[in-house]
């Protein structure tokens, strides 16, 4: 096999999964994530269709996920006095089995915990490629060579930064800002079926403020020009968060009031990577957000799953032979990913006006909602899903 020892930065949902296809087909395998251990909650991320869950049984994780899976929530879009106007269903949001976040990292990061190098709370500092390997320095190991690198570090990567270019070429701001606030407001428990709830959403022109539901205590969504986020200072992130909403009614000054006492917060840009079907360069290839995230409505976690089988399954199939293998993934990659471009949330989620904000839930209520469903069921699992395991001939 060619290319034995890869360094793969970023141990969320692609990372791991990466990891653990080419642990199994012979790969030496090092993971580096930024966090010092792994990150836990997050916000409830799901699968859908038969694809998806294909590549989670030839895991062996099927079970597990199904085990841990929290529920179904119904947004329920409501007006100032709490009058329900229109409903989004969780079928459409909420795929066939929604796990949180970090539910899902642990999960694939205890099937790879044994067999993989874990390098936690460091990241890569240089990358220089050569004729027979990629010379990596780390921000505190010592500097290694690996014959690959995989970028698995999110919508931000900077394997993409270092190894493609600048972030502003590649990441695309859509004109929305998100915010999750608080872990998932209920608890769930795996020994009972999943059950359905309701969040509750309050919309403004350009705002959404959505309190309750498997996804978080509260999230909101708004259009905005874009800003320099203080990345590191949650408070000042509070504060831009409430100067978006200040005056807007309903449950939203309550719901503020509350921010300070929730744990976990995160404030970004809705964004979308754009690398034109070209997720390889060299010696490295992005998988995930990296390459193709579009944060929300962008089928993001599938389209890191199924990435990181298709990527390791052409390399092993390659016999290692990454040149080969990368043209075969971006071709595969170029045409499933299609999913992630076509949606911005933010329009769909917090129209700019309050026509716009009366069609969109009068949408809702219309067949072309349920049109709308079945297409986003069609999209992912658009692709001819090679049974690697079995033509590479690797163990379970
Ligand atoms: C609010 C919200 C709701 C969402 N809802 C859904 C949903 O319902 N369904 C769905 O399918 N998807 C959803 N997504 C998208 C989904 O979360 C992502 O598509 C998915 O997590 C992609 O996984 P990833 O492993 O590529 O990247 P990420 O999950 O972003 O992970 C990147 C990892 O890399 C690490 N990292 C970053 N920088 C470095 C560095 N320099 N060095 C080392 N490590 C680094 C990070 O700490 C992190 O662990 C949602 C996203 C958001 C923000």
């Amino acid at each position: 096999m060619r290319n034995q020892s890869v360094l793969v930065s970023g141990a969320s949902i692609a990372g791991p999964t990466l990891a653990y296809w080419l642990h199994r087909y012979g790969f030496d395998v090092t993971v580096v994530e930024r966090a010092p251990r792994l990150r836990p909650g997050g916000q409830a991320i799901d699968f859908k269709g038969p694809t998806h869950r294909t590549v989670l049984e030839r895991m062996g994780v099927w079970e597990e996920i199904t085990r841990q899976r929290t529920g179904t929530t119904d947004l329920v879009f409501a007006d100032e006095s709490g009058r329900e106007l229109a409903v989004m269903s969780g079928d459409f949001t909420g795929g066939d089995v929604e796990i949180l976040r970090g539910d899902l990292a642990r999960i694939l990061y205890e099937r790879t915990a044994g067999k993989c190098e874990y390098l936690f709370g460091d990241s890569i500092a240089g990358l220089s490629e050569t004729a027979d390997g990629v010379h990596v320095e780390f921000e505190h190991a010592p500097a290694r060579t690996f014959d690959l690198v995989f970028g698995t570090d999110g919508i931000h990567s900077r394997v993409r930064r270092l190894a493609f270019g600048p972030e502003r070429d590649y990441v695309h701001y859509l004109g929305y800002y998100y915010c999750i606030a608080g872990t998932a407001g209920l608890g769930h428990d795996p020994d009972e079926p999943p059950v359905r709830i309701r969040s509750t959403g309050y919309n403004a022109p350009g705002r959404l403020a959505v309190r309750g539901g498997f996804k978080a205590a509260q999230h909101y969504i708004f259009a905005s020009p874009e800003i320099d986020i203080p990345r590191d200072d949650v408070h000042a992130q509070q504060r831009i968060l409430a100067d978006a909403f200040a005056g807007i009614g309903g449950p939203v000054p309550a719901m503020l009031a509350e921010l300070p006492g929730l744990e976990d917060f995160y404030l970004d840009s809705l964004s979308q990577v754009r690398l034109d079907g070209h997720y390889t360069k060299g010696r490295f290839a992005l998988v995930g957000d990296s390459g193709y995230g579009n944060t929300l409505g962008g089928f993001g976690t599938g389209l890191a799953l199924v990435g990181a089988y298709v990527l390791a399954g052409e390399l092993a199939v390659a016999g290692g032979d990454h040149t080969l293998a990368f043209a075969r993934y971006d071709e595969i990659m170029r045409r499933y990913a299609k999913i992630a471009g076509n949606s911005n949330a933010g329009r769909f989620l917090a129209p700019r006006t309050a026509r716009g904000i009366r069609m969109r839930n009068w949408f809702f209520r219309s067949r072309s909602f349920a049109l709308m469903t079945k297409y986003a069921d069609r999209a992912a699992k658009d692709i001819d899903l090679r049974d690697y395991p079995a033509l590479v001939g690797a163990a379970v």
